[in-house]
C-alpha cells in the first residue's frame, strides 16, 4: 500500500487525456497520467492480426471479441481491445497507452458544420472550423490517400466496389481522411516496408503505419520531460477531500489482471479522460460508494452516435467479389446526410478475413431520436444502460432502405452470414455523452459543483456528432484545455 501526492493527475490516455497531457506539459506543468492498459511500445510486444489473434486481441478474456467470427481461444491478458456487453448493445473500446487510437480504424472525419451547430448551439462554430478542427487534424497527422493509388491497389477493391455500387444506386460517395500514413501504405504495397494495414492489423493494434496517439500527442508530451505515464494503473474510485483536492484509489495490476499493489494518489487537480463509459463509471460509482458530489445530469444524454452495422452478401459474387486481400484502413464513405427523412453517413468498411467473401460491410452513423441513460447499480456494482430496440428502430429502417436500394441497383442480399437477420443494431464503436458539455459541466469541461475536477473526453458530446468522433473529441479537448490552462493554472 502506497500513498503519493501529486499536483495534476489525468485518468485515461485516449484523445481527451492525450490533448490535456500535451497542453499542460508544454506549459511546464508536471502531469501524471494513469492508464489501466499496457504501454505497448514500452512492452516491446507486437500487436496481433485479425486472423492470428494473440495477447493484444482482448482485455482479459479467454475468447476473441470481434464483431463476428469469434472462433479463437485466447490466454487471459491485458489486451488492447475490450467489449462491454449490455442486454441490447455491445460497446467496443481501446485499452492501453493511446486508448481507442490503438484499435480504431483511424478515420479522421470533421463533422458537418450545420450539424455541429445543432449539437453544440453554445459553441462558437466559426472558431472551431477555423482553429480547433484544423489544429486537431494537424496534430493527429490526418492525411488522404491519393486517387492514383486507390484506383489500382488490389487491397482497395472492396472500396472501389463499395463506391461504384453506391453511385449506381444513386448515393453520393466521399473520400475520408485517415491518420494511417498513406505514404507508408504505398511503400507497404510495394513491399518496401513491413506490412500492417495490408497484413490484417487494426482492431488488435497496428505495428506500423498508424499514427496512434502514442506517436503524436503523447510522444510530444513525453518529449517535454514533464509527463509521467503509469501503465496498468486501474482507478477504482475517487474521493473528494475537505480542501477540494481528490484521492484516487488505484489497483496496480499485472498482465493477467491481478492486483499486485494498492495505491492512493492525492491530487490537487484531477482530469477525468477515461472515455465515455470509463468516466461515467468512475463518477457514478464514486458517488454511490464514496459520496462524491454529483449533478443529476450525469448519465443523461447518452447515445451510440447512431451506430448501426450492416452488410450485403453475394456482392459481385460472379464477377470477382470484394477482393481476396483487403486493407484494414477505410477510405470511403457514403454521404446521405442531407436527406431530411433518412439522414445517414456510411463508412465503407473492410472485411479483411483473408478470403474473398463477396461481402460488403457498412458502419452506418445515424441521428438519434431518443437518448439513452447510464446509471450505476450498487448491488451488482456495474453500469446499467437504458437502451433498447426503441432507440435503434429508425436506424434499422434506414439500414433497410439503404440495403434495398443497393441490392436493387447491384444485386446482393442482406448479410445474413454476418449478423442475425443481417442487422447489427447492437454494434457500438462510438459511445458518446452522459457528461455533456454545458450541461453536466460548464462550457469548458469543469464538472458542475466541483472546483478542481474536469472531464475531457467523448462523454462531453451529447450522444451524436454525425460522423466518426475522434477528430471532434480532440478539437473539443483543445478548446477546453486552452481555457482551463489560462484561467485555472495561471
Ligand atoms: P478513449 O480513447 O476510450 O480512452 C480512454 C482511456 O481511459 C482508455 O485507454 C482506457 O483504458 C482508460 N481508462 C478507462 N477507465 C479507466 C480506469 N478506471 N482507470 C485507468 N484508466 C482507465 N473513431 C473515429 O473517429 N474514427 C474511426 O475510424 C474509429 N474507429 C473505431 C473502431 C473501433 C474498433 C473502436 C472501438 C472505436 C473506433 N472509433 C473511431 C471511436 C474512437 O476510438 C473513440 O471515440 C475514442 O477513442 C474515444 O476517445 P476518448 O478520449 O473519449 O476515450
Amino acid at each position: 500500500f502506497e500513498m503519493i501526492d501529486k499536483n495534476v493527475v489525468i485518468i485515461g490516455s485516449g484523445y481527451g487525456g492525450s490533448v490535456a497531457a500535451l497542453r499542460l506539459c508544454e506549459k511546464n506543468i508536471p502531469v501524471t497520467l494513469l492508464e489501466m492498459g499496457l504501454d505497448w511500445e514500452k512492452s516491446g510486444q507486437k500487436f496481433s492480426s485479425m486472423i492470428n489473434p494473440g495477447h493484444s486481441a482482448a482485455w482479459l478474456k479467454t475468447k476473441t471479441i470481434a464483431p463476428f467470427f469469434n472462433l479463437f481461444s485466447l490466454e487471459k491478458y491485458t489486451g488492447a481491445l475490450d467489449r462491454l456487453d449490455f442486454e441490447h448493445i455491445k460497446i467496443w473500446l481501446g485499452r492501453g497507452v493511446g486508448g481507442g487510437s490503438l484499435v480504431n480504424g483511424g478515420m479522421a472525419v470533421t463533422p458537418k458544420k450545420e450539424y455541429f451547430k445543432e449539437v453544440f448551439p453554445n459553441l462558437d462554430a466559426e472558431k472551431f472550423y477555423s482553429k480547433y478542427f484544423p489544429l486537431a487534424n494537424k496534430e493527429l497527422k490526418s492525411n488522404v490517400a491519393s486517387e492514383e493509388f486507390l484506383k489500382d491497389c488490389s487491397f482497395y477493391k472492396f472500396n472501389r466496389v463499395g463506391e461504384e455500387e453506391a453511385k449506381k444506386a444513386g448515393f453520393k460517395t466521399v473520400r475520408v481522411p485517415n491518420v494511417y500514413d498513406f505514404n507508408y501504405m504505398e511503400k507497404e504495397y510495394k513491399e518496401e516496408v513491413p506490412r500492417s494495414a495490408f497484413a490484417g492489423e487494426v482492431i488488435y493494434g497496428n505495428n506500423h503505419g498508424k499514427n496512434s496517439l502514442d506517436k503524436t500527442y503523447l510522444k510530444k508530451a513525453s518529449a517535454t520531460g514533464k509527463l509521467e505515464i503509469l501503465e496498468l494503473h486501474q482507478v477504482n474510485h475517487i474521493t473528494q477531500n475537505p480542501d477540494q483536492s481528490y484521492s484516487i484509489d488505484i489497483s496496480v495490476i499485472n498482465t493477467k489482471g491481478e492486483e499486485i499493489q494498492h495505491k492512493i494518489i492525492n491530487t490537487k487537480k484531477l482530469i477525468l479522460s477515461a472515455g465515455t463509459m470509463g468516466s461515467l463509471e468512475l463518477l457514478l460509482k464514486s458517488k454511490a460508494m464514496k459520496q462524491l458530489p454529483m449533478d443529476d445530469k450525469i448519465g443523461k444524454d447518452w447515445g451510440n452516435n447512431g451506430n448501426f452495422m450492416t452488410g450485403r452478401n453475394w456482392v459481385k459474387a460472379f464477377s470477382g467479389g470484394t477482393g481476396f486481400q483487403q486493407s484494414t484502413i477505410p477510405v470511403g464513405g457514403i454521404d446521405h446526410w442531407e436527406d431530411k427523412d433518412r439522414p445517414f453517413f456510411v463508412e465503407i468498411a473492410p472485411l479483411p478475413m483473408g478470403l474473398n467473401v463477396a461481402t460488403s460491410l457498412y458502419l452506418m452513423v445515424n441521428k438519434l431520436k431518443k437518448y439513452g441513460e447510464v446509471n450505476y447499480d450498487s448491488v451488482t456494482q456495474k453500469l446499467q444502460l437504458n437502451w433498447d430496440q426503441s432507440h435503434t428502430a429508425h436506424m434499422k429502417d434506414n439500414a433497410k432502405y439503404f440495403l434495398r436500394t443497393m441490392n436493387k441497383a447491384n444485386g446482393g442480399t442482406r448479410a445474413h452470414l454476418l449478423f442475425h437477420n443481417g442487422f447489427g443494431a447492437d454494434v457500438c464503436y462510438h459511445p458518446l455523452g452522459g457528461i455533456v458539455l454545458g450541461k453536466a459541466t460548464d462550457n469548458y469541461g469543469r464538472l458542475n459543483g466541483h472546483k478542481n475536477l474536469y472531464v475531457i473526453d467523448g462523454s462531453l458530446i451529447p450522444g451524436t456528432i454525425g460522423v466518426n468522433p475522434f477528430v471532434t473529441i480532440t478539437a473539443i479537448a483543445e478548446y477546453c484545455m486552452e481555457e482551463i490552462i489560462e484561467k485555472d493554472f495561471a
